[in-house]
């Protein structure tokens, strides 16, 4: 034992505290609260290291769709690590589970998409949007042509180029980033953003005029893309206002841009469609998937393209040789073949209109609190939602931000066993895609205690 580990307990939280840099979390708190350790998972529960079961709220990151015992997974892990763990796809090589699984996403690609490239996380995903969309330009012989548009909120990864595309400013600050190129536009949050009198149309032209303007600003010619989640997540499940994606779509098109699609956590039925894209009835050119895509079982996302962009590196490689880009993991034959059995169960399950089915339970059940003193907004569509919390409803004035009044949300309703993610003052909602009208019921019962404690914790402090 060396000095360093000397006096470390044997317990897992005192271990976690010595060895463990945990990822998005405030370290310091961390120092003091220490980790809620997760051993085991079950359906819609996990069950942490005292026994104590949770609904998981989130569905984890919200990606783990079948919830956490889903055997075929398992089995369809087991055999590919069998017949074959590891081959790559670098120089024309190849495996079952990858073509495959490229097979089956070109087939239920919600607008024509042409080549999937695999990739390992959103981020990576992301990341080689921002390489591919310049790689096409260029290709194009438009080397100007390379400006990305992301918009404020956005969340599209935490990797150099992804963190600079996703528009929360603790993934810049300190981190000197974004780096240059990336831009973001407006946030199209109504409930914060919209004007006296304005209507969620309105609001939409609006933003649509302010995206024409940043375009024109800089020159239609050094702006290559814009990318999108159909629903924001990370940045506080925000919905787009009626008709926003018909209004920037066409602005897009008028300047020759291309339309990326971040379908890391709309993809797979989470809005009650397959893809957000088919909800929000986007034309997307790119779109990214992760998450859902393998229930989370193993790590793997991709990025779908179209045909044009496919063509357009042909021919770039053509000229300039090997298309330089690729992942040791990218498209991992046993991250591909669980892929390819949750694929299988979403069809056989009908998963989406299992979703259409059960969400009235979560949007209606939380909608069910827009009365509480509390909530400023409840929104959402399918299986994901916000319900944003306010210090005065009347004038939506947040609480100082020094309180984290959605860290104690999220932290009572673990008390009372549910699982669910503080954004800022927005409490997320991404439950498994499996999940039942029931359970959806408990959960919403759960948050109402939660909702209550927290009244009772505002009144003590005196913070209202
Ligand atoms: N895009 C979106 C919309 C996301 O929600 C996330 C992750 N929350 C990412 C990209 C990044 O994915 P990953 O964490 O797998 O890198």
């Amino acid at each position: 034992m060396t000095e360093m580990t000397s006096g470390i307990g044997n317990s897992a939280a005192s271990r976690d505290k010595a060895y463990y840099l945990h990822p998005y979390t405030n370290l310091k708190t961390h120092e003091d609260v220490g980790p809620l350790v997760i051993e085991r998972g079950e359906g819609v529960h996990v069950f942490d290291d005292s026994g104590k079961a949770y609904i998981e709220g989130m569905a984890g990151l919200w990606c783990t769709s079948l919830g956490f015992g889903e055997e075929r997974l398992v089995e369809a892990a087991t055999r590919q690590l069998r017949k074959l763990p590891f081959y790559h796809a670098f120089t024309h090589k190849a495996h079952d589970p990858g073509i495959d699984l490229a097979e089956a996403l070109i087939k239920i690609a919600p607008v024509p998409m042409s080549k999937v490239f695999f990739t390992n996380s959103g981020s990576e995903a992301n990341d080689t949007v921002v390489k591919l969309v310049w790689y096409y330009n260029n290709a194009l012989g438009r080397p100007h042509k390379k400006k990305i548009i992301a918009r404020q909120k956005g969340y599209h990864g935490v990797t150099v180029a992804s963190a600079s595309l996703t528009g929360l400013p603790h993934l810049h600050r300190d981190f000197d980033l974004p780096i240059a190129g990336i831009l973001h536009t407006d946030c199209p949050h109504f409930y914060r953003y919209g004007q006296e009198g304005e209507t969620e149309e309105d609001f939409a032209t609006r933003l649509a005029d302010q995206l024409e303007q940043l375009i024109l600003a800089e020159g239609p010619e050094t702006i290559a893309a814009f990318i999108a989640e159909p629903v924001m997540g990370a940045g506080g499940v925000i919905v787009p206002p009626a008709t926003y994606f018909d209004k920037i779509q066409p602005v897009l098109k008028r300047y020759d841009i291309l339309f990326i699609a971040d379908e890391v956590i709309c993809g797979f039925g989470r809005t009650g469609s397959m893809f957000g894209t088919q909800t929000y009835n986007l034309q997307p050119d790119i779109i990214t998937v992760a998450k859902a895509l393998s229930s989370a079982y193993l790590p793997i996302a991709a990025v779908m393209i179209s045909e044009p962009i496919y063509q357009a590196m042909v021919r770039q490689s053509e000229k300039i040789g090997t298309f330089g880009h690729g992942y040791t993991y990218s498209g991992h034959p046993v991250s591909a073949a669980v892929a390819l059995e949750t694929l299988k169960i979403y069809e056989e399950r009908d998963i989406v209109s299992h979703v259409r089915t059960v969400a009235p339970h979560l949007q209606d059940g939380l909608r069910r609190f827009r009365n509480h003193p509390l909530v400023g907004e409840v929104r959402g569509i399918g299986l994901i939602a916000g319900v944003e919390i306010v210090a005065d409803k009347a004038t939506k004035a947040p609480f100082d931000p020094k309180v984290a009044i959605g860290a104690h949300v999220a932290r009572f309703a673990q008390e009372h066993g549910l699982i669910v993610r503080a954004m800022g003052d927005t409490i997320g909602f991404s439950p498994p895609l499996i999940i039942t009208s029931a359970e959806l019921d408990e959960l919403v019962a759960k948050f109402g205690k939660a909702l209550d404690d927290t009244v009772s914790f505002v009144t003590d402090k005196g913070l209202a």
